[in-house]
């Protein structure tokens, strides 16, 4: 396995914080000096605070929206 390749399989649990400190050192220190992976890394920590920001503020209200759509639909029906 490349260090690229290491650092990318890596780099989910890195993001979640669920490398031991010895794995983060070592993916840090390859993003430190390969611009690849550097970039995805920044891909990956703006996707999840997209998905972070969408579970907190967007979804919950078309959740509910959604289910209210059902509930009408439902009833309507009857
Ligand atoms: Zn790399």
């Amino acid at each position: 396995m490349t260090d690229c390749e290491k650092a990318r399989s890596e780099l989910e649990e890195y993001l979640h914080n669920e490398l031991c400190a010895e794995d983060v050192a070592d993916i840090r220190d390859h993003m430190a000096h390969c611009d690849d992976c550097e970039s995805e890394h920044h891909v990956g920590v703006v996707m999840m605070e997209a998905v972070q920001r969408a579970c907190k503020e967007t979804a919950p209200e078309d959740l509910r929206a959604q289910v209210l759509a059902k509930l009408r639909a439902i009833q309507s029906t009857h």
